[in-house]
């Protein structure tokens, strides 16, 4: 529903747009859609950052601030949220949530930083601000018929040169100490229609321990469970009625036994892994996952609805943690790892 006053790149959900019209966006109208995002509750009614009170503030012209006539603090559209503190104009954040929402494998930082025109820094640490914002309210529980699945990354060890120098890799010890499981889990939709909601993990291995507890926590009871034959899943025989495909011999069954939406996923995944991001470190790897559940969720509708969607979790997501002063020295303390 358009309301009154309200920026066309919001009201028209089902509409698609082109970059250039995010690119012609003059810092006024930038200031509008982020304004009517942030404050979608009250019609674009400016809400105190700090105590609350609704469209009770006077507006500093030349600041393009409000001062709260309650607690007279002052704020601006981004103060408290993930784009807290920005040095680029607005427009440049809504160009890149553009690009970023138009690339379905996902985009790289250093294609970003050249799209735009900024330092690779910028464009690493913004990147994952949208990741970031796409994280939450994710974490609801999965029901009906549910893939489970896994894949490894970073676990590459490069060879050595002379046949007598290389050692055994599938002796545990020297394995890659960096290799990750990523877990899917993926709720069916209607039949033909494939997968509607998508959870990722991240863990060092795919083993029974960490698949009960997924399973304990995002699967709601009286829920199928789909999955290969990796020994992992034999634990959840018993709590849910269990479907296995052997992939040795076939890679879907007779009665829907397949992990086939899971696969999709790692598609996708391996695609934005191989050839746009290339290097996914392990301390942000469950971001690089939920982004790809996130386009695979979102694969169905347009791209102004997702972008309405980026930007308004953008600037409804508090200020990062791990990001603020990302180049001065804080980064997140440690890898957001299931087990
Ligand atoms: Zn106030």
């Amino acid at each position: 529903m358009k309301r009154k006053g309200q920026h066309f790149l919001l009201s028209a959900k089902a509409r698609s747009f082109s970059i250039v019209e995010i690119f012609r966006l003059s810092d006024d109208e930038a200031f509008q859609l982020f304004k009517e995002s942030r404050w979608s509750d009250t019609d674009g009614k400016p809400v105190c950052t700090r105590c609350g009170v609704v469209d009770n503030c006077s507006w500093l012209r030349t600041r393009k601030q409000w001062r709260c006539k309650d607690c007279n603090y002052t704020f601006s559209v981004t103060s408290g949220t993930i784009f807290a503190n920005h040095k680029l104009p607005l427009r440049v954040y809504l160009a890149a949530i553009a690009l970023y929402s138009n690339a379905a494998k996902g985009l790289s930082s250093l294609q970003m930083s050249r799209d735009l025109n900024v330092q690779y820094k910028t464009a690493f640490v913004l990147m994952h601000k949208l990741r970031e914002s796409l994280q939450d309210k994710r974490h609801d529980k999965l029901e009906g018929e549910i893939e489970m699945d896994a894949a490894y990354v970073n676990g590459h060890v490069r060879p050595i040169n002379r046949i007598e120098n290389r050692k055994d890799l599938r002796l545990a010890k020297h394995r890659n100490p960096k290799k990750r499981a990523v877990i899917t889990m993926r709720q069916r939709g209607n039949p033909g229609e494939g997968a509607n909601k998508t959870l990722s993990f991240v863990a060092k291995s795919e083993n029974q321990t960490t698949i009960k507890k997924l399973a304990d926590n995002h699967i709601a009871t009286g829920s199928t469970v789909f999955a290969d034959e990796h020994s992992a899943y034999n634990v959840l025989h018993g709590q849910f009625p269990t479907m296995r495909v052997n992939h040795r011999s076939i890679y879907s069954g007779p009665n829907g036994e397949n992990t086939n939406q899971a696969e999709s996923f790692f598609s996708r995944f391996r695609r934005m892994h191989l050839g746009q991001v290339h290097k996914m470190g392990n301390l942000y790897l469950d971001r690089y996952a939920n982004e790809i559940a996130y386009r695979e969720d979102t694969r169905r509708r347009s791209n102004g609805d997702i972008f309405s969607d980026i930007v308004g979790r953008c600037a409804q997501s508090p200020v990062s943690k791990d990001l603020c002063g990302y180049w001065q020295g804080n980064k997140p303390a440690k890898e957001n790892l299931m087990i």
